[in-house]
This record gives C-alpha cells, sequence and structure tokens, in this order.
C-alpha cells in the first residue's frame, strides 16, 4: 500500500514537471516490448521525447535534481529490455534532432535521432561516400555512434570526427573523435552521455559508385537480411579470429527454443521472437549458447546486445 502511494507520487511529479516544461510528448507505464525491434520489454515508468535541446537539459536536470534514473533510447534494435521493466525516465531520442547541416568538402553535422538510413540516402543522393557499410544496418545515428556500429570492416569510428553530447549534469561539450574511446561495437563515452549531434566526414564519390557499393553491401547481408522475424541483429560479438554464428552452428543451437525465443534458422547468431518470448527466454538461450560453446570451444561468448531494465 506504501509502495502503491509512492509511485503515484512521483508519476504526480513526473506530471507536474512534464505539463509545465515540457515541449516534447511523455508517456507514462510504456511496454517497452512496442520500442524494441525484438518486441520484448516490460513497462518503463516514463518515456520522454526531447525535441531539442533545452528538453533535453531539462529533463536531465529534472531527474538529477529528483534523483531519479534515465535511460537513453535511439531505435531499441540493440536492446533486450528485461521482463520487469525499466525504473525511471526514457529518453526517447527517435523523434527530435533529426536535422542534418551539410557542410564544404564533405563534412556533416547530423541530429543522433535521424535514422541510419535516411542520413545513408542523403549521403548517396549528394555524392559523398564513407557509409555505405550501414545499408541494412536499423535505427538511429545516435545508437549506431555510441554501439560503434559497423559491418564488414567498416565501421562508424571511420567517418566520424566527433560528437556533441550532454553529459549527466546537462552540460553540452564537444568529444572528439580520438577521445570517444572507439572499439568492437563499443564506445568509451563518460558514462551518462547523450550523442545529439555527430560530426562526420565523407568522401565525394560518383553517385553511381556509391549505389554500387550499397548494393554489394546489401548483397553480403543476403542470409541475414532473410530474418524476418523481430530480432536484434546479432547477439554475441564475434571473438577475435572467428564468428559467433559458426560456433553456435557448430555447437547444433539453430533452433533451439526457449518459451518463444528461438535461436534463428537462418543465422545462428541471431535469437528471434516468433510470438510471445519473454526477455527471461532470450536470457536462458543466450546462457545455454554460451555454455554450450564454452564446452566445446573454451570462447567466452560476449553479448553484443544492450541488456536492461528488471527481472
Ligand atoms: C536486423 C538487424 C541487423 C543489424 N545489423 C547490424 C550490423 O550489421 N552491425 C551493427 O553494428 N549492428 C547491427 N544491428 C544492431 C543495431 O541496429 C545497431 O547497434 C544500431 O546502431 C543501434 O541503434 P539504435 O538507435 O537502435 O540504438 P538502441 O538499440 O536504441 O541503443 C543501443 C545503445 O546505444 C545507446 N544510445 C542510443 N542512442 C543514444 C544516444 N543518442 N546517446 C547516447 N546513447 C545512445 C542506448 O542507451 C543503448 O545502450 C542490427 C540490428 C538488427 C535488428
Amino acid at each position: 500500500m506504501h509502495k502503491r502511494k509512492e509511485e503515484e507520487k512521483a508519476s504526480v511529479q513526473y506530471s507536474l514537471f512534464f505539463i509545465q516544461r515540457f515541449k516534447g510528448k511523455v508517456l507514462f507505464n510504456v511496454p517497452m516490448a512496442e520500442y524494441t525491434s525484438l518486441k520484448i520489454g516490460g513497462p518503463a515508468d516514463v518515456m520522454a521525447f526531447p525535441q531539442d535541446e533545452g528538453d533535453l537539459k531539462d529533463i536531465v536536470a529534472f531527474a538529477e535534481s529528483k534523483g531519479f534514473p534515465f535511460y537513453i533510447l535511439g531505435g531499441g534494435t540493440n536492446l533486450l529490455v528485461r521482463d520487469g521493466g525499466i525504473r525511471g525516465i526514457i529518453i526517447n531520442m527517435s523523434e527530435g534532432f533529426k536535422e542534418v547541416l551539410w557542410q564544404e568538402e564533405g563534412k556533416a553535422v547530423a541530429g543522433a535521432g535521424i535514422k541510419l538510413s535516411e542520413l545513408l540516402a542523403q549521403c548517396r543522393d549528394r555524392g559523398l561516400s564513407g557509409l555505405e557499410f550501414a545499408a541494412g544496418i536499423p535505427g538511429t545515428l545516435g545508437g549506431a555512434v555510441t554501439m560503434n556500429a559497423g559491418a564488414y570492416g567498416a565501421e562508424m569510428k571511420d567517418i566520424v570526427e566527433g560528437v556533441e553530447v550532454i553529459g549527466k549534469k546537462g552540460q553540452k561539450t564537444f568529444i572528439p573523435a580520438n577521445e570517444i574511446g572507439f572499439a568492437y561495437r563499443r564506445t568509451e563515452l563518460p558514462k551518462g552521455s547523450i550523442v545529439i549531434r555527430a560530426h562526420m566526414g565523407f568522401k565525394k564519390a560518383e553517385p553511381e559508385e556509391i549505389k554500387e557499393r550499397i548494393k554489394d553491401f546489401r548483397e553480403r547481408r543476403k542470409t541475414t537480411s532473410a530474418v524476418t522475424i523481430p530480432n536484434a541483429g546479432s547477439i554475441f560479438k564475434n571473438p577475435e579470429g572467428n564468428y559467433a554464428g559458426r560456433l553456435i552452428e557448430e555447437a547444433g543451437l539453430k533452433g533451439e527454443r526457449a518459451g518463444d525465443a528461438e535461436v534463428s534458422e537462418v543465422h545462428a547468431n541471431y535469437i528471434v521472437n516468433k510470438g510471445h518470448a519473454r526477455a527471461k527466454d532470450v536470457l536462458s538461450l543466450m546462457a545455454l549458447i554460451r555454455d554450450k560453446v564454452y564446452s566445446r570451444t573454451g570462447i567466452v561468448l560476449e553479448p553484443e546486445i544492450k541488456v536492461v531494465g528488471e527481472d
């Protein structure tokens, strides 16, 4: 009873703040399954969609003053949210921060909320090369920079020259590429940093040549793009000199199931949601995969997806 009163109070506090100051949309008790490509995840207390820097600074300051945790969401395409959901505020970057400022000599400053596919289309139309590897990678630019998304030997690190971030105390800073800590599918941005814009450099190329390269990258993704059931892309990182998918397949785990979660029959490093899979199903499949691969090969698979929230 007491707990419920506390929750109601917190909810009223959230509401008052957002109604008075916030320009973007604010939702309460939001099923995260609707905001992740795996279609899995319990409710988030609050989801706010900042429209601009003012909104973003306001939420961060509000969260800081109340001691509420916050979590940044892009397209939710690299995310497993646990079944108990997320306490605190989800800052959904996918509706604001979409502008792209094109500068001289193939430089661009783009908002974190723009879809990677949209940015790629703009690059292609302008005859700017460098992002072709992203053909077929879903999600936002902010998520791609934060994850150092990549494919077939190319990655965001190759084009990003720096990022504008809002820090956890609401302060805005520019972090140059050499301080972002780019590594294989991760970065080392200071904890709580919200990427709001990325500064990038592209090379001039003939649009036809760029189209060809995009086609080539799409061709290489033929197997994974045949996975049409909800998923979050590769579940595990490729270990040095090997492929997680190959190791999982060799362990005989294709088609292995836990509830409605299944190791994809098409690509073994994908787990698909065949209907009503829960996060606990995905997590138990992940544990099984790690155990089996380790006992066969001595290789420890590291998750590529981010796992967040409460059980
Ligand atoms: C079918 C499919 C294919 C895929 N193929 C690839 C691939 O080839 N290569 C690859 O690298 N990935 C791939 N992925 C994974 C995923 O698409 C990428 O990691 C993508 O860049 C994540 O972007 P997002 O906006 O969805 O991020 P989210 O999943 O929303 O977030 C990912 C992480 O980034 C953080 N984050 C997001 N936005 C921001 C921001 N603005 N500021 C600070 N932190 C932020 C989140 O807090 C979270 O920790 C694939 C996924 C799917 C579903």
